[in-house]
């Protein structure tokens, strides 16, 4: 996927005023941030359960090697053959040798977010393998010229059922309708046939069992299911980060992550891969290859991102965040949006090449809080501010502008003094609507909307005054 996250300023404004898009991101906040809090409700203890997942997170961290080691031991004795990959294009370079040795033209697809991180569906054309996308919003984007996922976990959550419509009538030369249901049985009627025909079946991970060697995918649709049985192959591509101990562990992650992402108690299928189809089986593939993808997880490991590896990719944290809600997931301008990808993203590409995305935040921490596995993503954040500012990669007067205020915030005389002509100035600016149309050197905060002029005086003098 092409790399334009140092466009997210443009791509947000513009996004600002696609009066579609901002009616397919208003459903985020009625369905899944809504669906979700019912679900907590519902379940009683959730923040136990937020502790267990954490705690499992950073178990299979602290010893990811003998984690990993054994995740392969046990899938090797089970039949499946387990390839590690340093980088996207040695991930990419497997799976299309897996495919050539084998004979592969198409391959069937369920979703998979490392797919995308490592670019799988290009190289896989380029080596003459057409990959199909069965997930239905996977689909949906393949056929409308390979566009890119908005949201990790509702990839095609821009787009409303008329953009559909409009888009099967054209592509698939059926009459347009507009029902929801008749638009899936028309996918699916497309679909069935290419699951019989594929090859090879793609799939991600959401947690390796390291004491079975075993994969483990959610789907609701079922297509992951389809994926990785019907073909004589099924390859899953994942990072690193996925494994988990047990099946116990990955038993107490799956009551988090549905309830996270969309508010189910668990989704329609869960499925669980141990090795190829055993002689005595009637369904499965004949070969099952595991491919591991670091692409810079291992060094996210050793720093001080790593919290950010317990991530399980549930996609709460952008479903509560304002700024994704506003600006939708392809201002991001990669695989990760939202506040994981406001981490993700610099830390996997590099920060110069991601400069705004730590700074695509207010610092609410609505995502820390929703977080299934208490990543503290504001503090992430702050980190990757310090190193932006410590490698100059913000522009020169936003530096000046803070190493001031930096100097000002520790001469206590002097920063009383000048809050003190701030909250006046700013009084004196809301006039009598007391609004501020266009704040002076922040013109950002009122480009699209008013600022409301503070009372007139600081937070010191409002404590005082209370206090008295
Ligand atoms: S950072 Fe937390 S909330 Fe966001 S996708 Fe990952 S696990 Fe979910």
């Amino acid at each position: 996927m092409e790399l334009r996250s140092n466009e997210f300023k443009a791509r947000a404004a513009a996004n600002l005023g696609d009066a579609k898009l901002q009616k397919g991101l208003g459903l985020i906040k009625v369905k899944a941030v809504v669906n979700r809090a019912n679900a907590v409700a519902e379940f009683g203890d959730f923040e136990a359960l937020r502790e267990a997942g954490k705690a499992i997170r950073n178990r299979a961290l602290a010893d990811l090697d003998l984690y990993l080691e054994r995740f392969e031991r046990e899938a090797t004795a089970r039949g499946a053959v387990v390839h590690w990959a340093e980088n996207a294009s040695e991930a990419c370079r497997i799976v299309v040798a897996i495919a050539r040795e084998n004979g592969v033209k198409t391959v069937a697809k369920s979703k998979s977010m490392v797919s995308e991180e490592v670019g799988l569906n290009d190289t896989l054309i380029e080596a003459g393998v057409t990959p199909i996308e069965t997930d239905l919003g996977e689909y949906i984007l393949q056929i409308n010229d390979a566009e890119p996922p908005s949201h990790i976990v509702m990839p095609v959550i821009h787009k409303t059922a008329e953009d559909v419509a409009d888009l099967f009538h054209e592509k698939h030369g059926t009459p347009r309708k507009t029902d929801p249901a008749a638009l899936t049985r028309e996918a699916r009627e497309i679909l069935r046939p290419k699951f019989l025909s594929a090859d090879m079946g793609v799939s991600g991970a959401n947690f390796l069992v390291a004491e079975t060697g075993s994969t483990l995918i959610v789907t609701n649709e079922g297509n992951g299911r389809l994926c990785t049985t019907l073909p004589r192959l099924h390859v899953a591509l994942t990072g690193i980060e996925k494994v988990v101990p047990t099946l116990e562990d990955a038993s107490t992650l799956l009551r988090l992550l549905p309830r996270s992402a969309t508010g189910q108690a668990i989704t329609n299928y869960v499925s669980v891969h141990t090795g190829p189809k055993h002689i005595d089986e009637s369904d499965g593939p004949q070969q099952f290859h595991i491919v591991l993808v670091d692409n810079g997880r291992s060094k996210l490991l050793a720093g001080e991102m790593r919290e950010m590896l317990r991530c399980i990719r549930c996609g709460a944290c952008m479903n509560h965040c304002p700024v994704y809600q506003a600006v939708g997931g392809h201002a991001y301008g990669w695989v990760y949006p939202g506040p994981m990808g406001n981490i993700l993203t610099p830390s996997y590409v590099g920060l110069e090449n991601a400069v705004a995305l730590p700074n695509a935040a207010t610092m609410c921490n609505q995502c820390g809080v929703v977080c299934p596995v208490k990543i503290p993503l504001p503090d992430l954040m702050r980190k990757l501010r310090e190193e932006q500012m410590a490698r100059g990669l913000k522009p020169w007067p936003e530096r000046a502008g803070l190493a001031l205020w930096g100097w000002a915030a520790q001469q206590p005389a002097l920063y009383a003094l000048g809050t003190r002509i701030a909250a006046r100035f700013m009084k004196w600016l809301g006039g009598s609507e007391k609004l501020i149309h266009r704040l002076p050197l922040a013109a950002g905060w009122t480009n699209g909307r008013d600022f409301p002029a503070p009372e007139g005086r600081t937070f010191r003098e409002l404590y005082k005054a209370r206090r008295k």
